[in-house]
């Protein structure tokens, strides 16, 4: 169960019917899909903060055309999660991985929050074995130290010192990356190779180890709608001359971590 995000309140929520309460009597109403929204006026920057409705669902169906499937494969291998795990994924989006790994391992737990309310609403209603939370994690991550065996990161905002937190001794963190190649056919120049900036973060003071680290690559032929999707999820513009049919590479830096 997650905990209250009022103010310095920071208590454990139980249930309530419909409602997720602390011991101080504030409430949380669980959505009719299931999700809980613990996000605070002050947690936010704008009304309507993450992921938008349009960006969510483009990115959906391009995991539904089965385009990430190396990806989550790579993932999954790296990751090992088993029915013991406790799993929080941390910026999980319309929760593509993390509701895939849960119906793999039937048994284990998976949390997932986001800061994006169309994107949890999405996971919440096709992924309802998970737990999911609406929560700015780049401030608090709304669980009790120690409360997972598992944290994943997937191409979101990294947050080291509440990651450690809330990992056992031991504990693994799966980072993944968007790695220099990733949709390079898309913006035109390679991107900024953030691997070992991301080790030096992790390992220097941030309380981790790198154990493994692995790229994974996969590339497709796009029709016209599938590369407006992409453009969508990556909040470009829409080209005026609309790109027709290419092949479109997606590229992951993995690095997995121990908390020491
Ligand atoms: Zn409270």
């Amino acid at each position: 169960m997650p905990l209250c995000t009022v103010r310095d309140c920071r208590l454990a929520l139980t249930r309530e019917q419909r409602t997720l309460v602390c011991p101080r009597g504030h409430s949380f109403d669980i959505a009719r899909s299931g999700y809980v929204n613990l996000l605070q006026p002050q947690d936010k920057k704008s009304k309507d903060p993450g992921d938008t409705a349009a960006a969510v669902a483009g990115r959906r169906r391009l995991h539904d055309r089965g385009l990430t499937q190396p990806l989550l494969h790579a993932i999954a291998d790296l990751a090992r999660i088993s029915a013991d795990d406790s799993a929080l994924d941390a910026g999980c989006g319309e929760g593509f991985y993390l509701g895939s790994l849960a119906r793999e391992i039937p048994g284990h737990s998976g949390h997932g929050i986001d800061i994006s309310i169309p994107a949890i609403e999405a996971a919440a209603k096709r992924y309802p074995d998970c737990e999911w939370i609406v929560a700015n994690a780049d401030r608090f991550i709304p669980y009790a130290g120690a409360a997972f065996s598992i944290v994943l990161s997937i191409t979101a905002r990294m947050n080291a010192p509440e990651f450690r937190r809330v990992l056992r001794p031991g504990g693994r963190l799966l980072v993944a990356l968007p790695a220099p190649d990733d949709l390079i056919e898309l913006r035109g120049k390679g991107r900024e190779d953030r691997v070992a900036r991301t080790v030096a973060e992790f390992s220097q003071g941030g309380g981790f180890t790198l154990v493994e680290q692995r790229r994974a690559t996969t590339s497709a032929e796009l029709d016209t709608d599938a590369v407006q999707d992409v453009l969508h999820s990556i909040y470009r513009p829409i080209q005026a001359e609309a790109p027709a049919a290419m092949r479109v590479t997606f590229s992951l830096d993995l690095l997995l971590f121990v908390r020491v």
